[in-house]
């Protein structure tokens, strides 16, 4: 018999009788406010072996799995308890999955080494903990999440797998392969019948592109899947290998743009070698993420500024940008440095003036910084303190100078209405010998409603340039499309959902007619599999692991 993940199983029969004695007590006087008051009445009527209102979540359990013992009324009644901490104002949630540790033949001086985890993880991380007690098995690591998401109240029908653990390309083929295809295994099991009748219902493909297939119908549908790996692993093979796995977006570990700094790091990369993948990834439509590392030894608040500023120069140009001031874990290398008075970290202060600079001077509005610290505890490291709230002393900061940051994290919607009609603005710019477009919808203060990346590749301006791949000649390329909303069924039809989904066609519309204004023949857009289907209504063909349209 399956039971979730920190459900304890010995409690299962008091929390039926609690609830049972609930229900009874509820029906005297319904009203979905007083089951509050109604839990705490009979928790100090009865012994049970629990003393307070349990999780939520555990109750949830219950109600599904004991689904006929309770009135329907009851079973609504008790969601108005359900607070779910909003994970994901996108509408897609994400699925974070750690592969084995054994990831990174590499040697940081700032990397955690510690034997039993993946390189570059610190063990306090959730998914990791998460990874750990199921031993690194991706379907058990993503069935446990998408379980606990529904018993948290969400709807998990939209997900982003982010793929955990180091340098991904150094895993052999073999690996990655099994372990993407057992992430769509689970993501196609129906999680709900897992949930209430506690028999496993493992969905189990023949092969990676069969459980792909499966996917694009599936109850859970992944709409994107992300990797972290290091600039010099990014080849024509190794992006093949990525395509049909179905990743859709590339992390890469760019740490700072000084070749001198990189080397004493013994990082062993260089800023040719990040052009280089950047160009790659980005003219076969893949979304790029920077990794940057300010406060690394050797440099300062000086140079980390100059990194900033080259990163949106046209060779660079990520889409997102995660930041993670260097800290000290206590098995690196660093602490050598430390105790012999190499290095000495940044003050605070200093930290927050340079993160207060790059939001305000440098970021332009089509970037996300989707992280400014890294979410350790403070007992994995040695220093700095970096306050777990840095993001928001930083935009207090900002806001006492009167200025706003503008990248999209800053900007976007969240699940708030919207002011007035939502306006269409256009910004292009040069990146990675290609024309970037960012297409957003704002609305009038200002907020990101959605917006499109599409890409007007080299190998159309350049013919000197060939495609990676075959299907993409004279194509132009969407990379990215997002729109901002709750995590809404993708069946339902209510009045935000469709005002967000027209949002999206509109954007697609506008990215046909901008390429066709320039006389190209055709789009490809790089989608995750789950989205297929979306891309199929609206005239495209899957043609390489692309959703290609023919414009005429
Ligand atoms: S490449 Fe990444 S995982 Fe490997 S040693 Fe360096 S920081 Fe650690
Ligand atoms: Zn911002």
């Amino acid at each position: 018999m399956f039971f979730p993940e920190n459900f304890p199983p010995n409690l299962t029969e008091d929390l039926k009788n609690f609830l049972l004695l609930a229900q009874e007590k509820w029906q005297k006087n319904k009203s979905p406010k007083n089951i509050k008051t109604v839990f705490r009445a009979v928790l100090k009527e009865n012994k049970f072996l629990f003393k307070n209102i349990p999780p939520i979540w555990w109750l949830r359990f219950i109600l599904l799995r004991w689904e006929k013992n309770f009135s329907p009324e009851f079973i609504k009644a008790t969601k108005s308890l359900i607070k779910t901490k909003v994970r994901s104002y996108s509408g897609i949630l994400p699925v974070a999955v750690f592969t084995k540790p054994v990831g990174c033949p590499f040697h940081c001086l700032y990397c955690p080494e510690t034997k039993t985890l993946p390189k570059s993880y610190l063990k306090d991380e959730p998914a990791l903990m998460r990874a750990l007690r199921e031993n690194f098995d991706p379907y058990s690591q993503t069935r446990n999440r998408l379980i606990s998401l529904a018993l948290s109240g969400h709807n998990a029908n939209k997900v982003e797998i982010i793929i955990k653990g180091g340098t991904f390309s150094f895993y052999s083929q073999k690996y990655r392969q099994k372990f993407v295809k057992e992430v769509f295994d689970a993501a196609n099991s129906d999680i709900l019948k897992i949930i209430k009748t506690g028999k496993e219902n493992f969905s189990k493909s023949k092969s990676l592109i069969e459980a792909q297939k499966l996917n694009e119908k599936a109850k859970t549908r992944i709409v994107g899947i992300n990797i972290e790996t290091r600039p010099d692993f990014i080849t024509p093979q190794e992006i093949e290998f990525l395509r049909k796995l179905g990743v859709t977006h590339v992390e890469l570990g760019v740490q700072i743009l000084d070749d001198d700094i990189l080397k004493k790091i013994n990082r062993q990369q260089m800023v040719s070698q990040v052009i280089q993948a950047t160009f790659l990834l980005k003219e076969s439509g893949f979304k790029i993420t920077y990794h940057l590392m300010p406060n690394l030894p050797f440099s300062s608040p000086e140079k980390d500024l100059k990194t900033f500023k080259k990163v949106f120069t046209s060779s660079f140009s990520p889409d997102h940008l995660k930041i993670y001031p260097t800290v000290i874990p206590k098995e690196s290398k660093l602490k050598k440095l430390i105790e012999n008075k190499v290095y000495r970290p940044y003050s605070l202060k200093k930290l927050i003036s340079l993160l207060v600079k790059v939001k305000t001077e440098i970021i332009p509005p089509w970037v996300r910084i989707s992280r400014l610290a890294r979410d350790v505890s403070e007992k994995s490291i040695l220093a700095p303190k970096i306050p777990s709230n840095l993001r928001e002393i930083v935009l207090g900061e900002i806001k006492k100078l009167g200025k706003k940051c503008q990248c999209i994290r800053c900007r976007e919607i969240k699940d708030k209405p919207w002011k007035g009609t939502p306006k269409l603005r256009i910004f292009n710019y040069s990146a990675s010998e290609g024309k970037e477009y960012f297409l957003e919808f704002i609305d009038n203060n200002h907020h990101c409603l959605g917006f499109l990346r599409l890409r007007i590749p080299a190998y159309i301006l350049n013919p000197k340039i060939k495609p990676l791949f075959s299907v993409l000649k004279d194509a132009a390329l969407i990379r990215e499309l997002h729109i901002y909303g709750p995590a809404t069924p993708l069946a339902q039809k209510d009045l935000l959902f469709t005002q967000h989904r027209n949002l999206g066609k509109k954007l697609i519309a506008k990215a046909e007619k901008i390429t066709k204004k320039l006389k190209i023949k055709k789009i490809a857009v790089i989608s995750g599999v789950g989205v297929r289907e979306y891309y199929r209504k609206l005239g495209y063909k899957l043609q390489q692991t692309y959703m290609v349209k023919n414009l005429k």
